[in-house]
């Protein structure tokens, strides 16, 4: 039953998918962006809270160790005043070592000659007999006359007190060696200054000279002090740069952090702060989530509320095709209805003049229905029409064939790019069917067709042929019903050529 079913609506499934899809991803990138953004200004707030911290830690270490040095270069200097000799030792030890020496986390000075003995004590009158000609202070400042102070790397008393050497040469009139003066400094005093600041857990504080050797770290660990950290990545950048920052693995507790460094003055001395990486991003995770989980929410509500939106749009699709359908087609038989072959008849029409093909149409009335109805009931009636239908449907085969209820017992059949022959074939098939049919119902009526053909033109209509097929049922049914009357209208004779 061709050109019954209208091909149905198709609701653009995957263009809305993707634009849906498309939305939320949209959605999701925006998001991403502000989590980037956050976790950039995250760093970077930490990276400036971690450069500003060092630096005034570095400042003040600088300052203490200044303020020492002054200590030792007054003690330096005076030393080689000859008036030194002439006053008595009491006066002279608070000549020589004025008050910094005995401040707090610094330990005593001591003058050693050119041989290394201690000739002076800030702490004693008497110093004791010592020589210290072989330790790296005094090596450094006999070699050289340019050593200015000598920081040595962390050493422990035979106390088990921690303390680093800082020192000054002494020198004659002429430049030549004529001794040390030198002092201690607890490293409680780094310890006490690292004590007092506030860390995150897992960030750390290190201080160490420029050889690599480990001052002081916080956290603390006793066993830390005087490790070699060469390895680290510092220096990598120092001494090109005498600041900087890296991120990396620690070379002393495998902690990632991002590490914010900068020399102490010129002290050859490096503070470096190293902040963990999980303590940098620790809100920004917990934002993640929170965001990640709203957006993942939003996202699977726009979807079920999309797949939501298909499946109505596609009921309402279905049904607008139903509405059609029932709009186009004859409830009795299932054909399509009149309205329906008019405007099929019109587009046909249109196109076989655009491609000077033939148009055929059939025109079929049930003979002698009125007395059938009389006789069988009106019911009957409405059953053989149905099978006038079926057989009518199945005898039309082609895509473009169109089988139509005109009207009462009349039937229509649309057949275009069809010529004269094929149209016979088709109404011959339709009476054959209805004749196989009557075998089983032997009072089904026979029916009587027109035929007509055209090839459109300009001064012909669609009407026209309509017309002729009226007119070629007229005479089927005048010369006896039950049979197929060709229109003569647009053919010769011989019923071979077209007549414009
Ligand atoms: P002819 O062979 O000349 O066509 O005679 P006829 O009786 O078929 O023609 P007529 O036009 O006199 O009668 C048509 C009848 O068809 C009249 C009407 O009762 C019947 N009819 C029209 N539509 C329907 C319908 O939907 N159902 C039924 N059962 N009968 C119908
Ligand atoms: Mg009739
Ligand atoms: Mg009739």
């Amino acid at each position: 039953m061709n050109g019954l079913v209208q091909k149905p609506k198709a609701v653009p499934t995957k263009r809305l998918l993707a634009l849906g899809i498309g939305l939320i991803l949209c959605f999701s990138a925006i998001c991403a962006a502000i989590l980037w953004e956050m976790a950039d200004k995250d760093y970077r707030h930490a990276k400036e809270g971690a450069t500003n911290l060092i630096a005034s830690i570095a400042s003040e270490i600088d300052r203490t160790i200044e303020l020492y040095d002054l200590s030792l270069q007054a003690v330096a200097d005076g030393v080689k005043l000859p008036e030194l000799g002439k006053i008595s030792p009491e006066l002279r030890q608070i000549v020589l070592f004025d008050r910094a020496a005995t401040a707090k986390d610094l330990g005593s000075i001591l003058v050693l000659n050119a041989a290394g003995d201690v000739t002076r004590d800030s702490r004693t009158l008497t110093p004791r007999a010592a020589n210290f000609a072989d330790r790296d202070f005094f090596r450094a400042h006999r070699t050289r006359a340019d050593s200015g102070l000598f920081i040595s790397p962390p050493w422990v008393t035979s106390d088990g007190e921690y303390l680093i050497s800082l020192s000054r040469r002494i020198s004659n009139d002429d430049g030549s060696f004529a001794g040390v003066v030198a002092g201690s400094m607890r490293l409680s005093y780094f310890h006490n200054l690292f004590r007092k600041l506030n860390f995150g857990a897992g960030d750390s504080m290190a201080l160490f000279n420029t050889d690599g050797v480990m001052v002081m770290r916080a956290p603390f660990d006793i066993s830390k002090i005087g490790q070699s950290i060469k390895d680290s990545l510092v220096f990598k950048q120092y001494p090109a740069r005498q600041s900087g920052s890296y991120m990396t693995k620690s070379v002393v507790d495998h902690v990632n952090r991002l590490y914010i460094f900068q020399e102490v003055g010129h002290r050859r001395l490096i503070i470096a702060e190293g902040l963990s990486l999980d303590g940098i991003y620790a809100d920004w995770w917990q934002q993640l989530w929170l965001i990640g989980g709203v957006v993942a929410a939003l996202g699977g509500f726009a979807i079920i509320l999309m797949f939501y939106l298909l499946a109505a749009l596609k009921r309402r699709a279905a049904a607008e095709d139903r509405l059609a359908h029932l709009a186009s087609t004859d409830a009795l038989t299932g054909l399509a209805n009149r309205r329906r072959l008019d405007d099929t008849l019109d587009v046909e029409w249109r196109r076989g003049m655009r491609a000077k093909a033939p148009v055929s149409l059939l025109m079929i009335d049930v003979d002698h229905f009125k007395a059938f109805n009389n006789t069988y009931g009106h019911q009957a009636g409405d059953a053989v029409l149905a099978t006038v239908g079926r057989c009518i449907a199945a005898s039309t085969k082609r895509a473009t064939d169109l089988g139509a209820r005109y009207g009462g017992e009349e039937f229509s059949v649309l057949l275009p790019g069809i010529g004269k022959a094929g149209a016979l074939e088709v109404a011959e098939k339709i009476r054959a069917k209805l004749t196989a049919a009557r075998e089983s119902e032997h009072e089904l009526p026979t029916v009587s067709i027109g035929l007509s053909c055209l090839v459109p033109d300009h001064e012909r209509t669609s009407r026209d042929l309509l017309k002729a097929a009226d007119l070629a049922l007229y005479q089927a049914k005048h010369e006896g019903r039950d049979r197929v009357v060709v229109s003569p209208i647009g053919w010769d004779k011989s019923g071979k050529r077209h007549v414009a």
